[in-house]
């Protein structure tokens, strides 16, 4: 899923010549608008690169089996669904109770846990309208076999969280338990009420249909006990791998996407038409449908890579950015495909959302949804940011299938810092603007009419700063998604805070090592549920060293980083008192020159006698390896390395005046939360520092300006 940035808080009273002095100096770092994403630079892992990693599985355990076959009124907004699963039991333990995740009973009602949890959300989006509701019922439920047995009657809402209003999982209990190894075939009957698509994720806005956690789903078994948690108002979700055969039948004349590739199309004398897809290997089943949608085509094939189709489902009014949707899709299919291991599905669908359907911004596995705006710059990588993020979760969320209810952190952040990465080596540097009178800084920064910074651009996690800063302390990152204190702490702690600790460890593993880290993590866990244990461990195998350290600073920490330093030059003083001469006597030296003290005016910085102290101070409770470059008049430079145990360090130099001194010059500390004071110039240390400030408090000076300007006229 794609959240918007933090939004911030306007700056009032920004001295408006610190700004055009920080705007004329700043060097854009690329060029966004022209650049084509380049067909090369991300080279396959292959032949020799490959052997030592761990082997893809041919496919999936196929745990959970759906055989599905739904009726859709669109006018009554109406599903009538049965659905057959079969279900292995994959534990040591005999089972005789399964719940089942119906999800769209977090719409029936302001009592869910979701409607409660997001209250004030839940209030706008629905007052005083109650046929945006929606809701599922389960009509029949079975154990098929020899015997056919009548599970309905043992149907009960349970509520893990406590909330007995909710009414969003249910158990049933079979007669017999299902032994290890053994294979359970249950048949529900269903029937569901579709929500407006401005509620959920999932709903109907006009004709536009995305229906997601629109079956009765089981939940996943593992160490022991069920994981089948309540819809919460900001977790997502966690399903154990199996086959899909999925049947719909709609009224004629709809476009439709879905995950899996389409098998059939069959048109009825009732003037409905029948949708059959199919699919292996995946978690989940989603699909869309549309009168208006247009239908683009492309294929993926990249020399090496299995080839993918790409169906591009755009609003037609959207239909100028089809290109730049497809050329992102691919750029993801291509970058994370090189960084962790290659997309193995034959099909990618991707769906441009209606206006007003907040179903945008989410990965479903094959099929995902973007969201753009009529008016998009290139600069402002809309739609390629949204579109590279959730075709990344391919790779993540749907590949690498951890709990997303507990460790959401390990899905988005580690796509959060990939696609960060993807769009700077593969378009280049964000540009940083905003859009205007679109109300709500929205769902991927959609709405508005956009304004673009000239020549201001966003280098690479550094929009992630404002929220860990603002936030990084309100909880610790590893706990799980529910808990978090707040939506925005949920937020800072799956995307934020991860992505810019993942960049950091990059930083300071070398990107090599930290790809190998990738490749191996993806590749041994391809359909399977790693935890955040899993990844540290393949980070220690990989590297060979202990990384416990890293984690303890930064999963398991609240605390900040952020790391300053102080410089003193002061002329060198002449001796004057008592030495020894050349025969062991003591002689009285006097000097006339007057000690000017530190940062003496009139001294040319060429002077070679000056002593020097730089100081590097840690500011945050996280303590990282730093480096440290000092450069100095003579044209020299000194680098330096500091553990950042202590508080501070101290670095003293004789000889030419220091010029500039930067802790962590190569930026690999990225979750340093204030770059600004990182760097130190002789003479211009404050106006430099404006310059090379990147972070948010910049931003805002711009924003006021942009927003003056508007206001001027
Ligand atoms: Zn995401």
């Amino acid at each position: 899923m794609r959240l918007p940035r933090h939004p911030g808080t306007l700056l009032v009273g920004a001295a408006a010549t610190t700004l055009v002095v920080a705007i004329a100096s700043l060097e854009p770092r690329a060029r966004a608008d022209s650049a084509p994403i380049p067909a090369g630079g991300f080279p396959l892992v292959a032949g020799a690169e490959a052997r030592g990693l761990p082997p893809l599985p041919d496919q999936s355990p196929r745990i959970a089996n759906y055989t599905i076959d739904a009726r859709i009124d669109p006018d009554a907004r109406s599903v009538q669904g049965t659905l057959v699963l079969e279900w292995r039991n994959s534990s040591e333990q005999a089972l005789d109770r399964f719940p089942f995740h119906l999800y769209w009973n977090a719409f029936r009602n302001n009592l869910s846990t979701t409607a409660r949890q997001g209250s004030r959300r839940w209030d706008g989006r629905t007052r005083g309208q109650d046929d945006v509701l929606g809701w599922t019922r389960v009509k029949t439920a079975h154990l098929l076999g020899d015997v056919e047995e009548d599970l309905t009657p043992s149907l009960r809402y349970v509520h893990p969280d406590g909330n007995e209003d909710d009414r969003t999982v249910i158990d049933l209990r079979t007669p017999r338990p299902v032994a290890p190894g053994a294979t359970a075939l249950f048949r529900l009957e269903w029937e569901a009420r579709i929500p407006h698509g401005r509620v959920g994720r999932a709903g109907q806005v006009h004709d536009y249909l995305f229906v997601a956690q629109w079956f009765p789903k089981i939940g996943v078994f593992g160490n022991g006990e069920w994981i089948c948690p309540p819809f919460y108002a900001w977790t997502e979700f966690f399903s154990d791998f199996g086959a899909y055969d999925v049947t719909l039948t709609l009224p004629a004349g709809h476009v439709v996407g879905a995950t899996g590739r389409l098998e059939e199309k069959t048109a009825n004398a009732d003037g409905t038409q029948t949708w059959h897809y199919v699919q292996e290997d995946v978690h989940d089943f989603a699909w869309t449908a549309s009168r208006r949608f247009h239908e683009r085509r492309a294929v993926f094939d990249d020399p090496g890579y299995p080839p993918v189709e790409i169906l591009l489902l755009v609003q037609p009014e959207h239909a100028h950015l089809a290109e730049r949707y497809i050329e992102a899709t691919k750029l993801a299919l291509r970058a994370y495909g090189t960084w962790s291991a290659p997309y193995p599905y034959a099909q990618i669908t991707v769906v441009d959302p209606a206006w007003g359907s907040a179903s945008g911004g989410m990965e479903y596995p094959t099929l995902f949804t973007g969201g753009t705006n009529v008016m998009a710059p290139r600069a402002l990588q809309s739609p390629e940011s949204v579109t590279v993020h959730e075709a990344g979760h391919q790779f993540w969320y749907g590949l690498v299938a951890n709990n997303e209810f507990e460790e959401a952190w390990l899905d988005e952040g580690l796509n959060t810092y990939m696609t960060a990465k993807a769009l700077d080596r593969g378009i280049g540097a964000e540009g940083w603007g905003r859009r205007y009178f679109g109300g709500q800084y929205g769902r991927g920064g959609r709405t508005g009419w956009p304004v673009v910074a000239p020549d201001v651009w966003i280098p690479r996690g550094s929009d992630r700063l404002e929220g860990l800063r603002d936030e990084g302390r309100t909880d610790v990152l590893a706990r799980p998604g529910w808990t978090y204190r707040s939506r925005h702490s949920y937020r800072v702690n799956s995307y934020d805070k991860p992505a810019l600790v993942l960049q950091t460890l990059e930083g300071l593993l070398g990107e090599d090592a930290m790809v190998r880290v990738l490749r191996t993590y993806a590749r041994r866990y391809r359909f399977a549920h790693p935890t955040t244990d899993d990844f540290m461990t393949t980070v220690e195998e990989v590297t060979g060293e202990s990384w416990r350290w890293f984690f303890d600073e930064t999963f398991f920490s609240s605390e900040l980083c952020d790391y300053t330093l102080e410089v003193k030059s002061r002329k060198a003083r002449p001796p004057s008192g008592w030495f020894e001469d050349g025969d062991g006597t003591l002689a009285l030296k006097a000097t006339d020159e007057p000690d000017e003290g530190s940062e003496s005016e009139g001294t040319p910085a060429s002077d070679p006698t000056f002593e020097s102290e730089v100081t590097v101070v840690r500011a945050g409770g996280v303590r990282m390896p730093v480096e440290l470059r000092v450069d100095f008049a003579d044209g020299r430079t000194v680098s330096e390395t500091w553990d950042g145990r202590d508080r501070w360090t101290r670095f003293r130099y004789t000889g030419a005046r220091v010029v500039r001194a930067v802790v962590d010059p190569e930026v690999k500390i990225a979750i340093d939360v204030d770059r600004a004071n990182n760097d130190w110039v002789l003479d211009k240390g404050p106006a430099r520092r404006a310059a090379t400030k990147w972070a948010a408090r910049f931003m805002l000076w711009v924003q006021h300006l942009l927003e003056l300007q508007m206001v001027m006229g």
